[in-house]
């Protein structure tokens, strides 16, 4: 039987959480999920080759090996009611092999869409009368003359490779057509989009989880603030977000997760422009780290989500209990301004402020620019949240 997931695999009654989940990939999303499927009663198989891994220490099983090992992709399979992707790279033929002996969500096709730019923002424009959204206007490179062709309305842009891209990497910005010259040719001539540059007011993400029956929740919108291209801060409710841009980012999200046939949690990136515009930015088929406020301020956390769809149980309530500020953390605060000698930052007094969550992956090494953690700040006012986080830079030594 094949489900609208493409699933080639029976479908089991709904998983029981005596039952074991796999997850491919190792990072910290995937030991969150982890950590939240055993909370549930689960037991977790992680398939990565690292052997020191944020997951692989949390997890029941590490299964070392390369995404594309037949045999260990068949032993996880074999293992697991169902399987998961923390990482949208994940080669997708690995999870359609996965598919033939296991329920897997999301399903290869989907991971696919999400895995390159040009199928991505193809597949937004095509839903674009379900979603009311569409993605910025953008041109397609794939050959020098490409370049040529663009219309001089997108520029100044950003070119951005199609495929590999994340946390800003992969991007040039480019004033003219001179300027994507350069930056194509220093991109190795790989695919690539250029986007026209739009003006920000800000930014949203819209986290949904859809169940194999097709019922699907959606998150409260969170505010993104972004620093050097990755991540910086997420506020929930965002302070800046107009209510009819909320109700417009959340029903494509759901439009989009539905003609997907999507199964599992999705995070899809919104820019809302200085005229009040929504535009569709890109989207991440896993949870995402601008759902890690979930874990402590709402009912059900997009990771606790990820495994009850996975597990076909009921989807949990997405009911958000307290403000949120969550906070990224960079392993740039374990060095001093010049040194290059690490040393621990002051965790004691972060945790010293009122509703403070902390969250460290558990990599040793920390390095500048690494994600090593995040701390999520809630309260009973978002100002206060606000403020907290605010105090907690202060004392890491993060410019705020
Ligand atoms: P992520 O870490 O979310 O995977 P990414 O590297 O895939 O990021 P994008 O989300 O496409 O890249 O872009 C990174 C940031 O660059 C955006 O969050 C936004 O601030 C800015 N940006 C991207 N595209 C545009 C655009 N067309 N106009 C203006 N700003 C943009
Ligand atoms: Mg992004």
């Amino acid at each position: 039987m094949s489900d609208v997931t493409g699933n080639d695999a029976p479908l089991l009654p709904a998983a029981s959480p005596a039952t074991w989940l796999g997850v491919m990939g190792g990072g910290q999303l995937g030991r969150m999920f982890v950590h939240a499927a055993q909370k549930m009663g689960f037991k977790v198989a992680v398939l990565e080759p690292a052997e020191d891994c944020p997951a692989g220490h949390a997890a029941d099983l590490l299964i070392r090996a390369h995404y594309d090992d037949q045999q260990a992709l068949a032993a996880l399979a074999e293992r697991c009611a169902a399987v998961t992707t923390e990482f949208e790279n994940v080669p997708a033929p690995s999870l359609a092999l996965l598919a033939t002996r296991s329920f897997v969500s999301p399903a290869a096709a989907c991971v696919s869409v999400a895995q390159d730019r040009v199928e991505e923002k193809r597949f937004f424009t095509e839903c674009a009368a379900e979603s009311g959204v569409m993605p910025a206007p953008y041109g397609v490179i794939a050959a020098a003359a490409d370049i040529e062709a663009l219309p001089d309305t997108l520029f100044p842009g950003i070119l951005k490779t199609a495929r590999l891209g994340y946390d800003g990497k992969g991007q040039v910005r480019v004033r003219d057509r001179e300027e994507a010259r350069t930056a194509w040719a220093g991109m190795n001539g790989v695919v690539c989009v250029l986007e026209k540059m739009l003006p920000l007011a800000y930014e949203v993400s819209v986290l949904t989880a859809r169940g194999a029956d097709g019922r699907a929740v959606v998150y409260p919108i969170a505010e993104n603030v972004h620093r050097d291209g990755i991540l910086f801060t997420t506020t929930v409710p965002g302070p800046n977000v107009a209510p009819e841009s909320a109700v417009r980012a959340q029903s494509a999200a759901l439009a989009i997760a539905a003609r997907l046939g999507y199964v599992g949690v999705l995070c899809i990136e919104f820019f809302v422009l200085e005229d009040g515009a929504v535009v569709v930015n890109e989207m991440a088929p896993r949870p995402h780290n601008s759902g890690h406020y979930t874990i402590d301020a709402c009912v059900t956390s997009q990771f606790a989500q990820q495994a009850r769809a996975m597990a076909r149980l009921p989807l949990g309530d997405v009911h958000q209990h307290s403000p949120a500020v969550m906070l990224n953390i960079l392993g740039d605060i374990w060095f001093a301004a010049g040194s290059d000698q690490p040393r621990e930052p002051a965790w004691d007094q972060v945790l010293a402020l009122p509703g403070a969550n902390l969250h460290l992956y558990g990599k040793d090494a920390p390095r500048r620019g690494r994600k090593m953690g995040h701390v999520t700040f809630v309260a009973p006012t978002l100002a206060e949240a606000q403020a907290r986080m605010q105090r907690a830079c202060a004392v890491l030594g993060i410019p705020s």
